[in-house]
């Protein structure tokens, strides 16, 4: 495997598991058991209540843009061949939004806000799995 240059994701207490099963390629989010909010990004506290008590549900891990850029210029080491990509919002169909990369092939502007999406696992090093998006066929 060639050398990964970009930055990965160092796992905290509170994104562990978040990361764990991205590893086994599926996308799960925290959901408190006081309120049942659900949210992404994970934390160790329910942003609307601070309950502690969190479980973890599987996403369908499908959903739609809901907000996107394309960028064209990255001067960071890593992403010189990887220009242009989509930085963007999707939101699940579990109605939670991840900020996240959307991928595609040839012209970024096939890709449309609304347009709908579906999760790909990027294991990006043997360690961390990304979970990204691409446009759902059909
Ligand atoms: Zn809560």
């Amino acid at each position: 495997m060639a050398e990964y240059l970009k930055p990965v994701p160092t796992p905290d207490p509170d994104t562990k598991k978040f990361w764990e099963y991205a590893k086994s390629h599926e996308l799960r989010l925290p959901r408190c058991t006081a309120c049942s909010l659900l949210f992404y990004p994970p934390q160790g506290l329910c942003p609307r209540c601070l309950g502690d008590a969190l479980e973890w549900v599987k996403m369908r891990g499908t959903g739609v843009v809901y907000s996107m850029s394309v960028v064209y210029a990255n001067r960071s080491k890593g992403f010189k061949d990887e220009v242009p990509y989509i930085f963007g919002y999707v939101t699940l169909d579990e109605d939670v939004q991840m900020l996240t990369n959307i991928l595609f092939k040839g012209d970024p502007f096939q890709v449309k806000i609304g347009a709908a999406v579906e999760v790909v696992f990027d294991d990006a090093t043997p360690q961390v799995t990304l979970p990204k998006f691409r446009l759902r066929a059909g």
